[in-house]
């Protein structure tokens, strides 16, 4: 059952994998079904050996509904999300490199360009706590209520949308724009924000205007 919900979990393993955001089994994705379901990546297995009978099915309190393999150890991180954001469906969580570095350095990224503007102004850094735990997934849901794009201290990135390709969308754009800030910090050079009134314009004119309105 679900096939067309494992099928999404199993392409956006490879995106993630292709576009260097995750190696190896690090990382995890999830997809909302309903209310009370949604699709996982398995614990520690390979994005590009996954299959959709490889991916298991739970529901909001982490019991495993259909599959034989044990879903990713971040589960508690996923339906926190889902069950505190009821406008998320999706939930991508990477290890992107530059993203990591500033999870290293606890410096949460500011908006530097205008489309991060959308995502997070700044985008925050959740105060660490140990991977795959409760305090990690209550941690970030803190930060979560600001930006739905989260830096996990010491670990990576966690971004949460409506759909998998936005959630994918956001990760590409905050993990390009910590690139740019950390090159750009390691200039030495003092970095330059986007004043408050021309950020508040910005944020709202991408809002109403950008892409393609149906
Ligand atoms: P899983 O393979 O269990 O999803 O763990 C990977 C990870 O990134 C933990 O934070
Ligand atoms: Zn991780």
């Amino acid at each position: 059952m679900y096939e067309e919900y494992k099928n999404l979990i199993v392409q956006f393993g490879l995106k993630i994998l292709r576009s260097n955001h995750v190696s190896g089994t690090s990382g995890n994705i999830s997809l909302r079904i309903s209310n009370d379901l949604l699709a996982i990546t398995p614990s520690g297995v390979a994005y590009d050996e996954l299959s959709t009978r490889d991916i298991p099915i739970i529901d909001l309190q982490g019991l495993l509904i259909e599959g034989d393999l044990k879903p990713s150890i971040e589960y508690q991180l996923h339906t926190m999300i889902y069950k505190t954001f009821q406008d998320v469906n999706a939930v991508i969580h990477t290890h992107s490199i530059y993203s990591t570095v500033l999870s290293v350095l606890h410096k949460p990224l500011p908006a530097i360009y205008e489309t991060l503007l959308t995502i997070g102004d700044p985008i925050p850094v959740s105060e660490y706590a140990n991977a795959g735990s409760l305090e990690l997934a209550k941690n970030v849901v803190e930060c979560m209520k600001k930006s739905k794009a989260v830096i996990i201290a010491n670990h990576g990135l966690v971004c949460a949308a409506k759909t998998l390709q936005e959630a994918f969308d956001m990760c590409e754009t905050v993990e390009r724009g910590a690139q740019v800030y950390v090159t750009a910090l390691s200039t030495g050079f003092p970095i330059q924000t986007i004043d408050e009134k021309h950020a508040k314009e910005a944020a709202e004119f991408l809002r109403k205007n950008y892409g393609q309105r149906r």
